[in-house]
């Protein structure tokens, strides 16, 4: 019987997926009169960021959302030009760049509005104003919002920058009864008419991420800013309304060699797993040198001939052993470490449990060694 090519370790990738998610999405919150600024930082949650910002752009998103004005130059340079959100700069980050190609930054302070004063040579920038409703993370505090207000009118008012959103974040919008999320939607709303009275008319106005935008519809305003549901992971897993999110990202690896161990037989480091009886283990080419969570040691699970197989002792740097018990398996055999769960393989969020972490962490961490393949080839 011949057998299909056996793959190198990889991560797929379904844009496919995404350019649905981001469609479903959009058709939960465009009623309410709000879009989606698709986040696609961190290198699009491990998806790679110019293919899932193709994905989400292909799917309708007006915004997308980055972290850095690194990561939005680089959207640039792969030729994106819609809007582009950042939002964590250092000192003598590169403002101008960010200014002269149209991105949207983000000014948590007055030191802040200086820098972008000096990046600006020719056009207004693109300037949003982040306040901090009560994350104690990026933005001004209620205290300091009026200045920052005022001196970002008098910005707008001598040609320097357009105000073009006021925005926030949540702490806990994956615990919808959670009582800060009410505080802060308030303060949101108060911080909303204290650039009102500014004088402030920002095209945009934006608090939620994924959880918020399916779980509290209070918050979609004018955009929601949605990564991790756009990759098809559930922000709130058992509280989210269903609307159909597919998990974008499997990893898979062929399987080096199968072997049978008499019991007693102590496998990988430390011997943290001792085989009770003879079994069959199987050898896996990754580790946690491609992302693979070390804690995923003796916890985790893989699906290998149809069958979900438990990891056995420690994750090495480039390797780890599953048992196989008494099921026949041959070098090349595909073996999946995650997936989108369809076929009854374990997913990002099952590891995430098994790690005692969350399925962000898990999908943004893969890399290292591993290549990453779109479906559909060649789509990116
Ligand atoms: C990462 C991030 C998001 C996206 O959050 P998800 O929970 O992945 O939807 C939204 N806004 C800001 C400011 C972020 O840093």
């Amino acid at each position: 019987m011949s057998r299909d090519p056996v793959r190198r370790p990889e991560i797929v990738v379904d844009l496919g997926a995404i350019r649905r998610n981001v469609g479903r999405l959009r058709d939960l919150v465009t009623p309410d009169g709000a879009d989606v600024m698709v986040v696609v930082k961190a290198d699009g949650y491990g998806h790679g960021i110019v293919e899932s910002a193709g994905a989400a752009r292909a799917a309708g998103a007006p915004w997308l959302g980055v972290a850095t004005i690194e990561e939005a130059l680089l959207l640039r340079e792969a030729g994106d030009t819609g809007r582009i959100l950042c939002w964590l700069t250092v000192p003598g980050d590169d403002w101008a760049g960010a200014v002269d190609r149209g991105v949207d930054v983000t000014a948590y302070s007055l030191a802040e509005l200086e820098e972008v004063r000096a990046a600006v040579t020719g056009t207004p920038a693109r300037l949003q104003l982040k306040v901090d409703t009560g994350l104690s993370r990026g933005g001004s505090t209620a205290q300091d919002w009026p200045a920052l207000v005022a001196a970002a009118r008098a910005g707008e008012a001598d040609g320097t920058w357009r105000v073009t959103g006021i925005w926030s974040h949540f702490a806990c919008s994956d615990e919808p009864e959670h009582p800060a999320n009410q505080r802060q939607e308030a303060a949101f709303r108060d911080a909303l008419e204290g650039a009102a009275r500014a004088g402030l008319r920002p095209e945009v106005r934006h608090l939620a991420n994924s959880a918020a935008a399916l779980l509290r519809p209070s918050s979609r305003l004018d955009l929601v800013r949605c990564g991790i549901a756009s990759y098809g992971l559930d922000p709130a897993p058992g509280l989210s309304p269903q609307i159909g999110l597919e998990p974008a990202m499997s990893v898979t690896a062929p399987l080096v060699l199968a072997k049978r161990v008499p019991a007693g037989a102590g496998v990988s480091y430390g011997h943290t797993w001792t085989a009770p009886g003879e079994t069959g283990l199987g050898l896996v080419p990754l580790g946690y040198g491609d992302g693979v969570p070390r804690h995923a040691g003796n916890t985790a699970e893989v699906w290998l001939g149809g069958v979900r197989r438990p990891i056995r002792g420690r994750i090495c740097m480039d390797q780890f052993l599953v048992d196989l018990g008494e099921d026949e398996a041959v070098p090349g055999d595909e073996v999946v470490l995650f997936g989108s769960g369809a076929a009854g393989e374990p997913t990002a969020d099952d590891w995430a449990r098994a790690c005692g972490t969350i399925h962000y962490e898990i999908v943004t961490r893969m890399g290292g060694r591993l290549r990453r393949r779109f479906v559909p080839e060649g789509a990116a």
